[in-house]
């Protein structure tokens, strides 16, 4: 392949919160790489995902939830996900087609009719429908007489749980890319994702281990990803707080929470992996991040899960 035959771009994957977005990314991607959850709004960062299909490369963002925001950290992670959706070539809305248009899809589609934009229209977990249903909701939505028509420019039926109506969807975005040079190098796109899903994976055990008084104050980073000899990998992350507090509850009585979280995160990351692996965690305030990269790790704690 030449490189003059190459695409390359960008799709936002919107919805509202447990359509099946993360699902149907992971399910793009082949490998696991944002938290699919039964809980709505764990997916807080845009996390890509790239898939390359013939000669394109689809770089895919997940946003988070595009819902109403109540709350000012909920409006901010709107802005995000729209910010992230404005600049994309392509955008695929998708629809829960078992639970059909509520107030939150409706909302997403009056906006983007508003704004003269677009988009794929994926009715999602088809697997949960029946045939009629299906077509129904299709063409209730699809009706020239409605609002909504002008938005979609095409419908497509999935299940990114089985995969079903998955390599159609994949091969149109392929194909609507705008032609151009791939952004990520081949070799780096398996790597990629890995550490973006090792700082995922990690994030999850957080919250899992701190539910409560830990909502949205944390973020996860991986800084080093290295392979060694033998075979094994070795994860460096750094999880962000934002007040002193916050660091101690992380930590945990003589480091008993943080070890919990790292042992979770390790042990998945070795499943997904099929190897051994060595997680470094290391807690940071943010507010002092940048000043020395060699005192947090001073104050941090180093531990081999
Ligand atoms: P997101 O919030 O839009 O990212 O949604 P997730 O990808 O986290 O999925 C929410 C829930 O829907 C999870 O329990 C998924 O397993 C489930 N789900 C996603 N896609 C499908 C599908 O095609 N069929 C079925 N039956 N369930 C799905
Ligand atoms: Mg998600």
């Amino acid at each position: 392949m030449t490189d003059d035959n190459r695409r390359c771009g960008f799709v936002a994957v919107i919805g509202a919160p447990n359509v099946g977005k993360s699902t149907l990314i992971n399910r793009m991607v082949g490998t696991k790489v944002t938290i699919v959850s039964p809980k709505a709004q764990t997916t807080r960062t845009r996390v890509l995902g790239i898939v390359i299909a013939g000669a394109s490369q689809v770089v895919l963002v997940d946003t988070p939830g595009i819902f109403r925001p109540r709350r000012r950290l909920d409006r901010a992670m709107v802005a995000a996900a729209w910010d992230g959706a404005g600049d994309a070539d392509q955008i695929c809305l998708l629809v829960d087609a078992a639970k059909g248009v509520g107030p939150q899809t409706q909302t997403i589609i009056d906006r983007l009719a508003a704004s003269d934009r677009q988009v794929l229209l994926v009715l999602n977990k088809v697997d949960l429908v029946r045939k009629p249903a299906l077509l129904s909701l299709a063409a209730s939505l699809t009706d020239v007489s409605s609002q909504s028509a002008s938005v979609f420019a095409d419908v497509f039926m999935i299940s990114a749980e089985t995969g079903d109506g998955v390599s159609d969807l994949t091969t149109q975005l392929a194909a609507s890319m705008p032609a151009g040079p791939w952004l990520y190098p081949e070799d780096e796109v398996s790597d990629l994702p890995n550490r973006l899903l090792a700082a995922e994976i990690t994030r999850e055990k957080l919250y899992l281990n701190l539910q409560q008084e830990l909502p949205y104050a944390t973020t996860v980073e991986t800084e080093n990803w290295t392979e060694k000899e033998d075979g094994s990998v070795r994860i460096d992350q750094v999880i962000y707080v934002e007040r002193p507090g916050q660091k101690a509850i992380v930590l945990g009585k003589g480091g008993s929470t943080i070890k919990k979280i790292g042992a979770a995160a390790r042990h998945e990351l070795e499943s997904l992996l099929e190897r051994r692996v060595h997680v470094f965690l290391f807690v940071k305030v943010r507010q002092d991040w940048g000043d020395d990269p060699d005192r947090y790790r001073a104050i941090g704690l180093d531990f081999d899960a």
